[in-house]
């Protein structure tokens, strides 16, 4: 059988600034400062073209939304960050996406839905079930009373979007060489990781299940944004184990470092 291998490319799609604390379980950081952090798509292209190109995550709606909705600090966006522009680098068109793969539904991955016209979308089927009534304190003042996911994303993935959603359960191959690996209740309830053949080995796009590479991942120490904590230490623990190359979604270090693709 052929070994089917793709390229990966991050997406700019817009940029955040952030408390630093979020990389790391707060009771390990003393560092209460803001840092300034892309907000990352992918770009799957299958090498001698087998099949059609897959994006990962969509970014936010608008960035006026996310300080308001969801008490976050500065975010932005610049015509050149847009989906539409990002996608228009490599030669393709809003409406050409026929894949998408959500890692999970927060407002700065699932923001973009809307824009794709023809694609189906991939979501575990504990996230959507999640986002759509999160467990949350009505008292706390960020995430706009939904833990970071917009209502509006979700209102628009259950309709009119819902044709177009194809929730799955658990790991699930998505075309040769791209698999979703479901790694529930660490960032999110139903947190997916995309495993992606590459000429430099297995690439892992790891959404937020993890965020700064070297604390999470090397030295296994969870981020600070989790469910369940166990989980999250063994997910650290797998994803180390498993992947040649780890891709988290916000960190500008991977994108100067792939700008060509990886
Ligand atoms: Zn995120």
């Amino acid at each position: 059988m052929a070994d089917h291998k793709w390229r990966v490319y991050p997406l700019v799609v817009g940029e955040a600034e952030v408390p630093q604390v979020l990389d790391v379980f707060w009771s390990l950081s003393k560092d209460k400062s803001l840092v300034t952090v892309p907000i990352l798509a992918w770009l799957l292209v299958p090498l001698n073209h087998h099949t059609e190109p897959i994006l990962v995550d969509t970014g936010f709606r608008d960035a006026e939304r996310c300080m308001k909705v969801h008490g976050l600090g500065p975010h932005r966006t610049k015509p050149e960050w847009t989906l539409k522009q990002q996608l228009g680098n490599h030669g393709l068109a809003l409406d050409e996406i026929k894949t998408v793969i959500l890692t999970h539904l927060h407002y700065d991955h699932a923001g973009g839905c809307t824009q794709l016209p023809n694609a189906r979308f991939v979501i575990q089927h504990s996230e959507m079930q999640a986002a759509a009534a999160p467990m949350v304190s009505p008292r706390l003042e960020f995430g706009g009373g939904a833990l970071f996911y917009d209502r509006k994303d979700i209102a628009d993935l259950v309709d009119p979007l819902w044709p177009q959603v194809d929730l799955i359960e658990g790991d699930t191959e998505i075309a040769p060489g791209v698999k979703c690996v479901l790694f529930a209740n660490t960032h999110t309830p139903g947190s997916q990781a995309v495993y992606v053949k590459t000429e430099s080995g297995t690439a892992v796009i790891l959404g937020d299940i993890a965020r700064n590479v070297e604390l999470n991942i090397n030295q296994g120490i969870p981020p600070g944004l989790f469910y369940d904590l166990e989980a999250t230490y063994r997910a650290m623990i797998r994803i180390k184990k498993e992947a040649d190359i780890v891709l988290p979604c916000h960190d500008y270090n991977v994108v100067k470092k792939y700008a060509d693709g990886l």
